[in-house]
């Protein structure tokens, strides 16, 4: 089932049956048995899975999940995400994602890296030719972008590199930034409250969570709460988000650093604060938790967090949510940046990273929340409806339908 609900979308923009037919379905789905295996026996056989949802507007972009649960569908569920997100910011990609069902924390460096050349290896042609563009997701990071770079030597051909080797400054924070963005836009414009004057609970500590936390205690909110997959802490006062940074490593639990109040990840998504930001995992909030759910606000970090059956729950409450394919979008605004500097040459700074993506951010804030005009609950359904007109267009122009 696509994420997408076209009956929803349809009071916004005229959406043609051929479209809808075309759109209900990924253009492509492969499954790979990944198999390395070296003289000290076998390291990994699993699967993994690379989908190319549409690529109606531009070649497939989106990151490789590495995580012990990945499926063939949450790959394609985060693949047409990626179609949304593309066309909602304007830049000319479509929507992929990749997933390798392995537990990366068991994994050394150098186990890591040869099972991702073997990833390349089953991929290769599809990565050389730039028909897929793979980034960081859970799991990943700019080290491992950097292992793919160097088995094509094309700099345009992934992004999320680390700065030393073609990758963008800013890059790495790309996505919190954009999300404490959104989250600004959001106390403006739905919360009538400065950023400054609110109490934001955020799930995840990973690259997501960590550095939306970062930018929003950088603009005087107050973090109230952050958490990690064993749990989080909480501090009504506000947590001391730069400290945690310094002390927090990608193998550090946050319920190692010593400080305040323990929580659970079930207590944090029920916090009664402004805006809450699920940056975890996915499907965190389902119909028998969304009950729960006492934030004004959700603005969602993660990809797909709520899922379609607690949508209307919260919407019942009054809770505003703020849809993903815009919320964490700068991510791959960065990406489209790099991708672009990666093909001229050019050089960037970590403050014309930024500023793209707040733009870019910025602009589809105004005109999904003006389209949604007075109905502010179903945020998500006007982001779709512009995202879903670009893609029809793009549809018609090369003759699709
Ligand atoms: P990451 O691996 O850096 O961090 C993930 C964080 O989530 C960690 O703190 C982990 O402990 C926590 N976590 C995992 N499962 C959890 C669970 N069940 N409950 C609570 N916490 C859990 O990943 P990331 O790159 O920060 O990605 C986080 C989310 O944001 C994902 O949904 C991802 O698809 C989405 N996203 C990431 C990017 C990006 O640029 N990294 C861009 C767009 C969207």
């Amino acid at each position: 089932m696509p994420v997408i609900n076209f009956e929803s979308v349809k009071k916004y923009v005229d959406v043609p049956d051929d479209a809808i037919r075309l759109l209900a379905h990924p253009e492509r789905q492969q499954i790979f048995n990944l198999n390395v295996h070296h003289d000290q026996g076998l390291l990994l056989q699993t699967d993994a899975y690379v989908v190319y949802y549409s690529t109606v507007r531009g070649p497939a972009k989106g990151g490789i999940r590495f995580w012990n649960d990945v499926t063939l569908d949450e790959t394609t569920t985060l693949a047409e995400l990626m179609v949304w997100k593309t066309a909602l910011t304007g830049i000319p990609f479509g929507g992929g994602k990749s997933g390798i069902r392995a537990d990366h924390h068991n994994l050394t460096r150098f186990q890591k890296t040869v099972i991702l050349k073997e990833f390349v290896h089953l991929l290769r042609n599809d990565i050389v030719q730039g028909a897929y563009i793979p980034a960081p997701d859970m799991g990943t990071n700019p080290t491992d972008m950097a292992v793919i770079f160097g088995e094509t030597h094309i700099t345009e051909c992934v992004t999320g590199k680390p700065v030393g080797v073609g990758g963008l400054p800013g890059r790495l924070q790309a996505t919190g930034r954009g999300v404490s963005t959104i989250a600004d836009k959001t106390a403006n414009r739905i919360l009538k409250k400065p950023i400054e004057k609110t109490r934001i609970a955020i799930q995840g500590f990973g690259n997501v969570g960590s550095w939306t936390a970062h930018f929003l205690h950088a603009k005087g909110a107050k973090v109230v709460a952050v958490s990690d997959i064993d749990g989080g802490m909480a501090d009504p006062k506000g947590l001391n988000i730069p400290e945690l940074m310094s002390k927090k490593t990608e193998t550090t639990a946050l319920a190692e650093l010593p400080g305040s109040a323990r929580i659970s990840n079930e207590e944090l998504l029920a916090m009664d604060v402004d805006i809450l930001i699920p940056a975890a995992a996915g499907e965190v909030i389902v119909p028998a938790n969304a009950k729960n759910v006492k934030a004004k606000t959700v603005v969602e970090g993660a990809n797909h967090p709520v899922v379609a059956e607690a949508d209307p729950i919260l919407q019942n409450k009054n809770i505003v949510v703020v849809p993903d394919i815009l919320t964490n979008a700068g991510g791959v605004v960065a990406s489209y940046v790099e991708w672009h500097k990666g093909k001229s040459g050019a050089l960037s700074s970590e403050q014309e990273t930024f500023d793209v993506v707040d733009k870019l951010l910025s602009e589809a804030f105004v005109k999904m929340a003006d389209l949604a005009g007075k109905n502010v609950t179903d945020y998500r359904s006007a982001a779709m409806a512009l995202a879903v007109g670009k893609v029809v267009q793009s549809m018609k122009e090369r003759g699709w339908i």
